[in-house]
């Protein structure tokens, strides 16, 4: 590298964040914490961060970088996990108008090297990088050059919680982060993330030597998302229905467990008419780019995935995130399903759960590598996560309370909207109980699994009950007035409360210490009524099913003149999308372009006033969209 460096880029005049926010954003006004934690970190402070997944971490330090540059202050280096997404993130700020750039894998030597001439130049304003590419000498070294000439303006760490073993994304190379606290002292560095509950939130301060940061918790209320958990019965077909009844033509993520359930499922949906993609640790890293590059840039694809598909995707339109499976704990859960609705507009949290589902999860825990410590933490985390799917009050309460937010019901979850029946099961748990326990001293194994034990509660002679001679237990038959769905209701509820756990790979049942108490009768237990059958239900659902639509209507409510005014805007973002060969978003948000096809701007300034288009978009496509509009 020549030993002369061209002056630092003059710095234009001084703005203030809100400026930024209105002109090169385009946004009228900051969101909830944004404001503090923008202030915050453009006066130098070092902070914290915690907000949902779509709450707006990005503006959190994109707005602080280009303040600070304007002041000459210099470069903002962004940390950052995932190299397959730094492409399209600095592929967005590069639409907004902002000098930035990434250094990866993916640049050819040319190109590093330019992007190395205006790092050090002073002229970049974000610099996004991985980890163990922030951490090789070299780069230490130019970043040292840089901080020398007071050209080193901030930190950025995203995905902080990576750097937490506690966490459930752990990576090494983030370990190695707390040496940019030792070498360069006086660096305001800002950490972020969207999961961190208090044992994380620790962590990831003593391991990035945070100790003096602020830290800014945002609410964790997500409110445009609808949160419900329905009972397994058929999963692949409650999937189906639920995609054609509700996200006909959306971009979704359905999660499974397993990679061999996610090709199936894949597979599946594809058969009945739905365009899906599998994605999974196991598929080739090129076919797994390709996938990923599609979901981003396609609209209505539905991407079925392990948990390997997602920390972040920033992809804003994605209309719903299905479970078939049951993640491992809240947190999980929440990262997950915050996946959808980023924009704003209403969005979909839908899961199955079964009897199974418990089992495997438990056992999972039981089988892993962990110290007893840890998996002691991971059953109490997975029975928080169980309390929630079994419960009949709002879901939202009770996720935002395990955050330590308190709330009131939310009137957009299913239980607020279809409040469940309850009955007393009481007495039905202590027969199960009492079943389990009788097993102990009858012929055979003395440990059944849950499907055994409901025949032998409700008097089924089955080949199995002859073979033991089950039929002579005083538990025989005492519990044929109770549906099978109810018993294994009652079962996986008193799994789930940690009185009986299945064991093995047969799932076999035996009870725990706290047993008792349930089966003297002193706790009351009261459960949610069993969903109808599949087949009474669909039938309803589907007379009152809609009509398959073939273009995706706005998402706002739009008359006819101002849909179509909508589909031509979408029609022409495409075309720019394809020829900057970046995702459609990227250019403009739906909520965006609804809002032009609504209000019909006339002139520059009143398009400039439509909340995401800013100085930049408004001077590239302003003239071009209102000629859009005016072809009515
Ligand atoms: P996170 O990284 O926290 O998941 P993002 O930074 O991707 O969230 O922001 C989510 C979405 O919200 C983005 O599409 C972003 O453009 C939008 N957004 C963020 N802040 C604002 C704001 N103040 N006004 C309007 N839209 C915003
Ligand atoms: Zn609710």
């Amino acid at each position: 590298m020549s030993a002369v460096l061209p002056a630092p880029a003059a710095p234009v005049a001084d703005s203030t964040p809100q400026q930024v926010l209105h002109e090169v954003f385009g946004y009228a006004a900051f969101r909830g914490q944004q404001a503090a934690v923008v202030e915050h970190a453009t006066a130098g402070g070092d902070a914290l961060v915690l907000m949902p997944t779509g709450g707006g971490k990005s503006l959190c330090y994109q707005v602080p970088a280009i303040v600070r540059h304007r002041a000459g202050h210099g470069v903002t280096v962004v940390v950052s996990p995932l190299i397959a997404l730094m492409h399209d993130q600095v592929g967005a700020l590069h639409e907004a108008g902002v000098h930035a750039a990434f250094l990866n894998s993916t640049l050819d030597a040319d190109e590093a090297r330019r992007v190395e001439r205006e790092l050090m130049a002073g002229r970049l304003v974000l610099l996004y990088a991985a980890p163990e590419r922030v951490l090789t000498p070299r780069f230490l070294a130019q970043l040292q050059s840089l901080h020398e000439r007071g050209l080193l303006s901030l930190f950025a760490i995203d995905e902080a919680h990576c750097v937490s073993q506690w966490g459930h994304d752990f990576r090494e190379e983030y370990l190695g982060l707390s040496a940019l606290a030792e070498q360069f002292p006086g660096v305001p560095r800002l950490a972020l993330t969207a999961t961190a509950d208090n044992h994380t939130r620790a962590d990831i301060v003593e391991r990035l030597a945070l100790q003096t940061a602020r830290v800014f918790v945002a609410s964790f209320d997500r409110p445009n998302i609808r949160y419900t958990i329905a009972e397994k019965d058929e999963p692949k077909k409650q999937l189906l229905r639920f995609i054609r009844d509700e996200h006909e033509g959306d971009a979704g993520i359905v999660y499974c467990q397993s990679r061999k359930k996610v090709e199936e499922t894949a597979e599946w949906l594809k058969a009945e008419g739905i365009d899906a993609l599998p994605y999974h640790a196991g598929l080739d890293a090129g076919v797994r780019a390709r996938h990923q590059d599609r979901f981003l840039r396609d609209e209505g694809l539905v991407m079925v995935a392990t948990i390997a598909f997602g920390m972040g995707i920033d992809k804003p339109d994605v209309r719903f995130v299905a479970h078939l499976d049951l993640p491992k704990n809240i947190e999980a859960y929440y990262q997950e399903t915050g996946r959808a609705g980023r924009d704003g507009l209403p969005a979909d949290a839908w899961m199955t759960y079964g009897l199974a589902d418990v089992v495997n999860q438990r056992r999972m825990i039981d089988d892993g590598e962990a110290g007893e410590d840890f998996k002691r933490l991971q059953r109490s985390k997975l029975d928080a996560l169980l309390a929630l799917c079994e419960a009949h009050d709002c879901r939202r309460v009770r996720l935002l309370a395990y955050f330590d937010e308190d709330s009131t019901p939310c009137g957009n979850c299913d239980n607020c909207l279809h409040p469940p029946a309850t009955w007393d099961a009481t007495e039905a748990a202590r027969k199960a109980l009492s079943g389990i326990y009788r097993f102990r001293n009858a012929a055979g194994s003395g440990r059944y699994g849950a499907g055994h034990l409901i025949d032998v509660l409700r008097g089924k002679r089955t080949e199995k009950v002859a073979q033991h001679g089950h039929d002579t237990l005083s538990t025989w038959g005492i519990g044929a007035d109770v549906t099978e769905a109810q018993w294994r209701l009652v079962l996986r509820q008193l799994i789930a409360m940690g009185h009986v756990v299945a064991e093995g790979e047969y799932g076999t049942l035996a009870l725990t210490d706290s047993a008792r108490a349930v089966l003297k009768g002193d706790v009351p237990v009261s459960l949610r009524q069993p969903a109808e059958p599949t087949a009474a239900r669909s039938k309803r659902e589907r007379g009152a099913a809609k009509p398959g639509r073939s273009a995706k209507p706005p998402p706002l409510p739009l008359d006819d003149d101002a849909t179509e005014r909508f589909l031509r805007l979408k029609a022409w973002r495409a075309e720019v999308a394809r020829e900057h060969n970046l995702p459609a978003y990227v250019v403009f948000h739906d909520a965006t372009l609804a809002e032009m096809a609504r209000e019909q701007p006339a002139s520059l300034g009143a398009l400039g006033a439509i909340s995401g288009v800013g100085a930049k978009k408004l001077e590239a496509y302003g003239a071009e969209i209102l000629r859009l509009l005016e072809q009515d």
